[in-house]
């Protein structure tokens, strides 16, 4: 197997204002609208394993916040709807959360006696066991036995590289894969995205059963251009930084963000050629950068929106932006990112695209 190294810092996971656990609207919306797709993922494999005693279940790139609960809670509640109507006995639960060891497992521990009363109460005494272990790792690499999982979920965490690509110094300004980033920029994104992927592919299905479930939830793009335009805002903010004389030209040239936001078609492609998984469904779907498309105040207001949109991508950027360019930068960067972003938003119709698979081990 490929060791990959593993660069990427992970969203800030502290408690304050900026952290991840209080700007993660857009995140949590992308999980609320694939429920019927993890609900129905997890109803089939309980209804055609219904002698299973313990269901193993992994969250990968759980984050440490109000999501993720979200995700556990709703796969327990739908097992527990299902066997209540069939009258069993509830299964027990071995729930893995996995993060990058930088996240803030010990939040996520702290809350379980809260979660735990909760998840009793909502589905009463017959309630099985439901037993919570922490995996800090990348899940690019393996993280469980062979054949010991039964559910694996992930979402929005996948757009994530194990690193930024190699070979990319050409991409100056530009900080992802951007329009006008060059030809071999765009092939060297795409081919450490195909490296990942597959990577992931191979350890999930060595860690999961034969008809194990995988819904998988990716921050993708809607057609095949290479642009990221949250990302590209963020490029501009820095720029300006660098006209103004507060960061060096070198250094936001050596700067790029280890993400890369597959099309549908990529993502399928890519499981064909893994081939260890069945494709149940595979689509797209948007969500608004706000995570709210009601939220006209901070939509529409192009001198003073765009707050909430500029919190939650500093909550995921900042480990990133600090270590390359050092604290001093963060005050600087994100009233000039948050401008430009109400000012898009004000203008376009700005939404994040996600694409959700739900896969079957053959
Ligand atoms: N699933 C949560 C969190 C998404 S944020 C939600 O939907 O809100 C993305 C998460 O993926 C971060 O917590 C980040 O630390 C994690 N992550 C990124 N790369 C990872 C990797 N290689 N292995 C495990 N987790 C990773």
């Amino acid at each position: 197997m490929t060791t990959v190294v593993v660069e990427v810092l992970g969203v800030n996971g502290g408690i304050g204002n900026t952290s991840y656990a209080k700007n993660s609207l857009p995140q949590q919306k992308a999980i609320l609208k694939t429920k019927p797709i993890t609900d129905q993922a997890i109803t089939s494999l309980y209804t055609s394993s219904l002698n299973l005693k313990t269901i193993s279940i992994a969250d990968l790139g759980c984050s440490s916040g109000p999501n993720t609960f979200l995700t556990v809670s709703n796969l327990l509640k739908a097992v527990d709807r299902v066997r209540k109507k069939l009258r069993r006995d509830s299964p027990d639960f071995q729930i893995y959360l996995n993060d990058l060891p930088t996240n803030d497992f010990n939040s996520i521990f702290r809350s379980l006696p809260t979660h735990q009363e909760e998840f009793k109460r909502e589905m009463g005494d017959g309630f099985g066991q439901c037993f919570f272990n922490g995996v800090p790792g990348s899940f690019y690499g393996r993280l469980f036995p062979a054949d010991t999982l039964h559910f694996v979920h992930s979402s929005y965490s996948l757009q994530w590289l194990s690193q930024v690509p190699k070979g990319i110094e050409d991409n100056k300004a530009n900080i992802c894969m951007a329009p006008g980033s060059p030809p071999n920029v765009r092939k060297a994104f795409s081919a450490q995205f195909e490296i990942d992927f597959l990577t992931f592919l191979k350890c999930r299905s060595e860690e999961l059963v034969k008809g194990g479930r995988m819904v998988l939830t990716i921050l993708g793009r809607k057609n095949e251009k290479p642009s990221f335009l949250i990302i590209e805002l963020l490029a501009m903010a820095l720029n300006e930084l660098v006209s103004e004389g507060l960061v060096a030209e070198e250094k936001l040239n050596s700067f790029n963000v280890p993400m890369y936001t597959p099309s549908l078609a990529e993502v399928k492609s890519l499981l064909e050629k893994d081939g260890s998984f069945t494709i149940n469904s595979l689509e797209a779907f948007q969500v608004h950068w706000t995570g709210n498309e009601s939220d006209v105040e901070n939509i529409s207001d192009k001198n003073n929106g765009g707050y909430n949109v500029a919190r939650c991508m500093r909550a995921v950027t900042e480990p990133t932006l600090v270590s390359h360019f050092g604290e001093g930068i963060i005050e600087d960067v994100f009233p000039k990112y948050r401008k430009m972003i109400a000012d898009y938003m004000s203008r376009e119709k700005t939404e994040f695209t996600n694409v959700t698979v739900s896969l079957v081990k053959t």
